[in-house]
């Protein structure tokens, strides 16, 4: 019966739009406990730290250009000067520092049992155009990747939240302080973990 936690982050578009309330709520709303939250402008070190620094994360990122390039019949090397996957993720992450310094971000930890995949279901595909009708980005966002990458941005898919359960515990360390985070009781807590 172990809980899980995850990080979410209201990127800048999810703010500048006013969306903060409505997102909130939908991770609230199922039963996820909020166990820490807060508003802070994002320095560009914890930026880098917050996505890894790794070829594993650098190719994902860039072969999700090159496969949606393929479907589209576009051309990677012009926007990128190259078809490597782990440079154009490396590109991708210099674009991420910018965006997410667009303004100040709106961060959340959050607790409860399957949680990651309970965030991940919630937020939908990392695609705003691929993402379901339901989930936030399906509902409030609609980037896709060629219109990004052509004019040199990451997408703007308003939410970040937390892949993997390790990823889950390193990023709420990452953005939390330990006396920032909460320990209580939500009232469906009782009934879902009897003591
Ligand atoms: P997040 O980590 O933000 O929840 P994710 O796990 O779905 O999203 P990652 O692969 O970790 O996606 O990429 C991090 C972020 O980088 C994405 O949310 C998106 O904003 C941006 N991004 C990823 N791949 C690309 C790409 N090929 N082109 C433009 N932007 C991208
Ligand atoms: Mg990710």
């Amino acid at each position: 019966m172990n809980k899980q936690k995850a990080l979410i982050i209201i990127k800048p578009d999810g703010v500048q739009r006013g969306l903060i309330g409505k997102i909130t709520t939908r991770f609230e709303q199922v039963g996820l406990k909020i166990i820490g939250l807060k508003f802070e402008w994002a320095t560009e070190e914890k930026i880098i730290a917050h996505y890894p620094e790794t070829d594993t994360w650098f190719k994902k990122v860039g072969e999700r250009t090159l496969t949606n390039y393929a479907k589209k019949g576009l051309d990677a090397k012009k926007v990128f000067g190259t078809d490597d996957a782990i440079k154009i993720g490396k590109t991708v992450k210099k674009w991420l520092i910018n965006y997410l310094q667009e303004s100040p971000v709106f961060i959340m930890a959050v607790e409860g049992y399957e949680c990651i995949e309970i965030v991940r279901k919630l937020s939908g595909n990392t695609i705003p155009v691929l993402a379901n009708p339901g989930t936030i980005r399906g509902d409030f966002s609609h980037d896709s990747i060629d219109l990004a990458n052509e004019q040199n941005r990451p997408l703007r898919n308003i939410i970040h939240a937390s892949d993997t359960v390790e990823d889950g515990e390193k990023e709420v360390s990452l953005w939390f302080e330990k006396d920032e985070l909460f320990d209580y009781e939500r009232a469906d807590e009782k009934i879902m973990f009897p003591s």
